[in-house]
């Protein structure tokens, strides 16, 4: 089968990994790179790959068939679109573009072209992620109604370009498109209303980190919340259900789940001292009451993103990724942003989809 050449533009923290990743896949190969440093150039020829002179020399090209764009934000659109008039097929990191509108201006033109464009949701297969996936789908603490999904570090805003706002910086279009996209993608019911508030800590243009509380059509409630100043951290999963709870602690995927036993109404807890009172309320739940549950670790590779591409290139498969998923996501993201500036709750029924 023939390989899909790829050529990344942006050598960076993000365009070094895609080469490594690329190598790894059976479905695509790295034909060279491009980036505007000279210093990054000579990275990605120091690493084995060969650098173009230009972008145009890049897109010209006749024997590369993929752009992959992993630059900074704010030249997503206008790469992408070059790239897609030259006849290539194209990748796009997250997040797509700056705004729904630019996106729209993008798959207009890979339409036109009749070319294919995927944004770099990957967070869509993290082993955290399908573990919360396969709770939720599965029922395993009955009906989940609450999830809270957090990102928290305590090193800042990383880099340069992230700070600013013409760049496309801050955190919410950084984690929060992850963040976003999964719940979006796992929850089978539209998003009715988001309230968000954006944090402005270290004093940046940008936002360093943002809480937003989803309400879905189904009842489902969902707090995100993504932190740079947070020296404790808070578990990066904490879900309930109907009839159980459950947390993963972070990416080395501890966690637990404890549900009900069904002799819950039957075994009284024990009252406990708390403070300087006393509580039944608050006070665990009696040892009969309750199943503690190892949480099954999954793993997963990124294999599944680039194949998904080649299929899709190829007219053998759907896009995981779909564009007017991504379109809704950049949507709800400019509605967070107009929550957060106005302190209002935004009603975004009309730009939700549902699988
Ligand atoms: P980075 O600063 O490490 O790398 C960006 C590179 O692009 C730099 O080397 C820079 O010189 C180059 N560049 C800037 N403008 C360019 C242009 N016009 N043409 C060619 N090269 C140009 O940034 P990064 O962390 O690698 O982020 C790059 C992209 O990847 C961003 O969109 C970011 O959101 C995304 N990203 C995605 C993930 C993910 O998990 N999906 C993780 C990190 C970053």
């Amino acid at each position: 089968m023939k390989k899909l050449k790829v050529t990344i533009i942006g050598y960076g923290g993000m365009g070094s990994f895609h080469a490594k990743l690329i190598q790894e896949n059976p479905e695509v190969e790295l034909h060279g790179i491009f980036d505007i440093l000279e210093s990054r150039q000579q990275a990605g020829e120091a690493d084995g790959y060969s650098a173009y002179a230009s972008l145009e020399e890049a897109l010209n090209d006749a024997s590369a068939d993929t752009i992959l764009i992993a630059t900074p934000n704010d030249v997503h659109k206008e790469i992408a679109i070059q790239a897609l008039e030259a006849g290539k097929h194209v990748i796009c990191e997250k997040p797509v573009t700056l705004n729904s509108e630019e996106l729209l201006e993008i798959m207009h033109t890979a339409k036109e072209m009749g070319r294919v464009f995927m944004v770099h949701q990957n967070r869509r297969w993290d082993s955290d992620f399908q573990m919360v996936k396969d709770l939720y789908e599965k029922r395993k603490i009955g009906e989940i109604f609450h999830i809270e999904s957090r990102v928290q570090g305590a090193n800042g805003i990383p880099g340069d370009w992230r700070h600013l706002k013409a760049h496309g910086g801050g955190m919410l279009l950084d984690w929060g498109v992850h963040l976003l996209d999964q719940l979006l993608y796992m929850i089978d019911s539209p998003l009715a209303k988001v309230a968000a508030d954006l944090s402005y800590i270290l004093g940046d243009e940008v936002d360093d980190g943002f809480i937003s509380y989803l309400t879905f059509e189904n009842g489902v409630t969902a707090l995100v919340e993504v932190g740079t100043t947070n020296y404790v951290k808070l578990p990066r999963w904490y879900v309930k259900g109907t009839k159980g709870s459950a947390i993963i602690e972070d990416w080395n995927l501890n966690g637990k789940i404890v549900k009900q036993s069904g002799l819950e109404f039957v075994v009284a807890p024990k009252p406990i001292k708390a403070g300087q009172g006393l509580t039944k309320t608050m006070a665990p739940p009696s040892e009969e009451a309750i199943i503690k549950e190892k949480f099954e670790k999954v793993t997963t590779q990124m294999d599944p993103f680039y194949t998904n591409f080649a299929k899709v290139v190829r007219g053998e498969s759907e896009p995981v990724v779909k564009n007017e998923e991504v379109y809704q996501l950049m949507k709800i993201i400019e509605s967070i942003f107009k929550a957060a500036e106005t302190g209002q709750i935004m009603d975004v029924r009309e730009y939700s989809y549902s699988r």
